[in-house]
Parts: structure tokens; sequence; C-alpha cells
């Protein structure tokens, strides 16, 4: 049989400057508790921004995280980032912290985070990001109901 060269290779063959980046997915579910509540203002400021959100006993919700990295597929191994290695970075940096926990109370990175959708996605991106070290961190996205959702591109950066 003729020797076929490997599937990369041949796009990147194909396409003058090589093939540009791929981004990468992976998922994870799970279930926690929070309240969202300003200290720094009355109980009535609370209750008209948040509604019950805002109930002092907290309520739950089963988040999905969805976390994308992107880079230049690996000559050799063909890949932008492991995705087994993926779901063991996201396994340890936010499954096992807040699965099953109340966000406002329990987890370490969260103290004095008020735990809505948006401040969730900028705190696991940074319990995420220096774990990956082949290709970049381009996307948290945070689903707190199946129809709400927020996503995290990262701090801004210095202009150059
Ligand atoms: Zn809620």
């Amino acid at each position: 049989m003729p020797k076929r060269r490997p599937v990369a290779k041949r796009a990147a063959a194909a396409a003058p400057g090589g093939p540009g980046p791929v981004r990468v997915t992976r998922r994870v579910h799970f279930n926690a508790a929070h309240r969202l509540y300003n200290p720094a203002f009355g109980k009535d400021w609370n209750r008209r921004q948040y509604g019950p959100c805002a109930n002092p006993n907290s309520h739950g919700h089963n988040y999905v995280v969805e976390v994308t990295v992107s880079g230049r597929p690996d000559p050799d191994s063909g890949f932008t980032f492991d995705l087994g290695k993926l779901k063991r970075i996201l396994q340890r940096s936010v499954v096992d912290p807040c699965d099953h926990r109340n966000l406002n109370e329990d987890v370490p990175f969260l103290k004095g985070v008020i735990p809505t959708a948006e401040n969730l996605a900028v705190a696991f991106w940074a319990e995420i990001a220096p774990r990956i070290r082949t290709g970049r961190l381009h996307c948290v996205r945070l689903y707190e109901t199946p129809r709400n959702f927020v996503e995290y591109f990262g701090p801004e950066t210095d202009p150059e």
C-alpha cells in the first residue's frame, strides 16, 4: 500500500501559511447552591436587584460549563489540546471544588465573590488558564439554566 501523509500535513500543504487555529471544547456539569446578595447594600436593594435569587436560604442550579482552547494542532499528535487532559483540568479546577457545594460559603477561590454567572465565569477562567500550557484558553461559557448563559473571553490585555 502506498504510504499516506498524515491528514494534518496534507491540510497544511493545501494552505500556503499552514492551517489556522482549531478550537476544541470540553463540557462539564456540576450542581451547586448560591445566593445573590451584595452586603454593601440593604435588603430592599438586593430584593430589587436579584428578586428571589436573594432569598436568605439559597437555591440551586445545574450548571454546565463549556471550556474552549484555541491553537494550531500539533503536527505529530494532530491535537490542539488533549481533551482527556482538559477533562482532568476541569475536574480539578471547577467540578471538584464546586459540585454539591454552596458557592457563597464552601469554595475558597469564590470567597467574597457574588456568585452571578458572570462572576463565576471570570473566577473559573482564573483557575483554568494557568493549567493550559499548550494553545491558549479561548472561552469559558457557563450555563446557569438551559436558556441563560454567559461567555468570558479573558482579561483585557494592555495595548502595546
Ligand atoms: Zn441562582
